[in-house]
């Protein structure tokens, strides 16, 4: 009998891969095969509106990771689920045809993935005597295990954070690899013969590029595979790291990895990642060395704590809001300010320059999702998950722990004039993005309607803005305050 390894779209990887390596230890152990398989869900991409980009990086690295399997004689099946529904009667199918005996995969945290593996557990204890094992690989510390002094799981970043970094440097071995699997005898290929051919689906229709011009572009910007994951991770750390604390939050000086899709998509595992930088860190802890190295693996530890939120209210990842008062909020239906602001035409600038960024990049620098964000769920008062959904349909690193906590409204109203003169104080980022700006000097940038007079900023094809800011902050506030009130 075969063991199998059922790939995710968060483990897309052979190298400290927890579950593939267990599955590769049992058929050794048990002197039998191993295979993989990943399980196609068109509809899953409708339902989460997974992106071209991101479902083209999932596609990609899919077929880089069969032909690094098929080297070591191990099958990557790709299986098609029609329906959301069907999944779990896919793969037990699929176990049947092809004489599994233990199944493994790595976790996902979210509600109906969780269901998902529950119903499919459910199957194989009722209907087989097939074992599965589903491991947690997705973070270093497992989601749910750091506890406050009362014995419940952390909600608050501050002391989450402390607790992550005592947590590993007590248990450095939370950051030990687990090699790659093993090969398959050679004579496999036969036996397999099916699973070998089958092949990675095209994209399905709803989720082509544009253009090929910007297929092509965006496959540079985000090239697939491990070693184009590893070595992205080791330009940052020679070239930008030193500098990241200091320069983070300002866009014009593109200073952060750009390594999200990378860890989203598990394309290189988070221990991978975190050892390398301990090891550059000259193998002192995280927040002993270099400040850079503080300042960034702080930033994967909100990455670890999110997905603690996600299974303390898992709510959060079924399109409500974690604070459920926020879900009484009256939102406005206005259809010209969400074309405006998902076209970057606002008549905000940095506001504009971030959404066009995401038009163009599938990604958006972090300072300008938080002004973008607060900018439609406060000053739009636009219902926030409109925007989510945006964000989820043109981000390559598109992950739903993240965006919704990232998306999670409150009080917190950015002013995206100030943002600007503090993050991009010389409107590089916005020249960058809004090339009709381009000519304007100095804080002309910032809010060009009221420093250039009237003649001159309509000479600039740009739009005046789409509410006033300080009266729409203060509609905000209000209507937060009331309704939330009422709720
Ligand atoms: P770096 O600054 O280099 O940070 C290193 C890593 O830490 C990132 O690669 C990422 O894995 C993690 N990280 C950084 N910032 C955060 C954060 N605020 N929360 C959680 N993890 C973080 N991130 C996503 O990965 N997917 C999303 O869909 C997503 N949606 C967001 C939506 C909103 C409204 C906001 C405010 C933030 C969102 N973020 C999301 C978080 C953050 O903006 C991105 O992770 C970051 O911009 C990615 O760029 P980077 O890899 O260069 O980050």
């Amino acid at each position: 009998r075969n063991v199998l390894h059922w790939f995710r779209s968060k483990d897309l990887r052979q190298e400290d891969n927890r579950g593939l390596h267990a599955a590769s230890q049992k058929a050794k152990k048990s002197k039998s095969n191993l295979i993989t398989m990943y399980l196609f869900t068109p509809k899953d991409m409708e339902w989460h509106g997974t992106s071209p980009a991101r479902s083209d990086f999932i596609l990609r690295n899919l077929r880089i990771l069969k032909e690094q399997l098929e080297q070591k004689n191990i099958p990557l099946a790709i299986i098609t689920a029609e329906e959301r529904g069907n999944k779990t009667e896919k793969v037990m199918q699929f176990v049947k045809e092809n004489d599994v005996s233990h199944i493994y995969a790595d976790m996902e945290y979210e509600v109906d993935e969780l269901r998902r593996d529950i119903d499919l557990g459910k199957k194989v204890l009722d209907e087989s005597d097939v074992s599965l094992d589903v491991l947690h690989d997705q973070t270093v510390v497992i989601p749910g295990t750091l506890t406050t002094g009362s014995g419940g799981p952390h909600k608050v970043f501050t002391p989450y954070h402390k607790a992550w970094l005592a947590e590993t440097k007590q248990n450095a071995e939370l950051l030990d690899l687990v090699p790659p699997p093993e090969a398959n005898d050679t004579d496999v290929a036969k036996q397999f013969e099916k699973l070998f051919s089958s092949s990675i689906p095209e994209l399905p229709e709803s989720k082509q590029y544009a253009s090929k011009e910007e297929q092509d572009r965006l496959r540079e910007l985000w090239p697939a595979g491990n070693d184009a994951g590893m070595k992205r991770l080791d330009h940052f750390l020679n070239d930008k790291i030193e500098d990241y604390k200091a320069h983070r939050s300002e866009p014009a000086k593109d200073a952060t990895s750009r390594m999200s899709a990378y860890h989203n998509s598990g394309i290189v595992s988070m221990r991978a990642v975190l050892a390398k930088t301990k090891q550059f860190n000259g193998g002192k802890h995280f927040d002993e060395g270099d400040v850079g190295v503080a300042a960034w693996v702080r930033e994967i530890v909100f990455r670890e704590f999110y997905r603690q939120l996600t299974i303390i209210t898992p709510h959060t990842t079924m399109n409500l809001p974690q604070n459920l008062k926020f879900d009484f909020v009256q939102w406005e239906d206005d259809v010209d300010g969400w074309k405006k602001w998902c076209e970057g035409r606002t008549g905000v600038p940095f506001v504009d320059a971030g959404m066009r960024q995401i038009n163009t990049e599938a990604y958006m620098h972090n300072r300008l999702r938080m002004n973008v964000a607060s900018y439609l769920r406060a000053n739009m008062l636009i219902d926030y998950r409109l925007g989510e959904r945006y964000f989820a349909e043109h981000l390559v690193d598109w992950d739903l722990n993240n965006n919704t906590q990232g998306w999670e409204p409150s009080y917190t109203i950015f002013n995206p004039v100030t943002q600007a003169q503090k993050c991009d104080p010389h409107g590089d980022y916005i020249r960058k993005w809004v090339p009709e700006l381009a000519g304007l000097k100095g804080k002309e940038i910032f809010a060009p309607h009221e420093r250039l007079s009237k003649e001159d900023f309509e000479k600039l094809g740009y739009p005046y803005p789409h509410v006033d800011y300080a009266q729409s902050a203060q509609r905000a506030k209000q209507r937060y305050k009331q309704d939330l009130a009422n709720a």
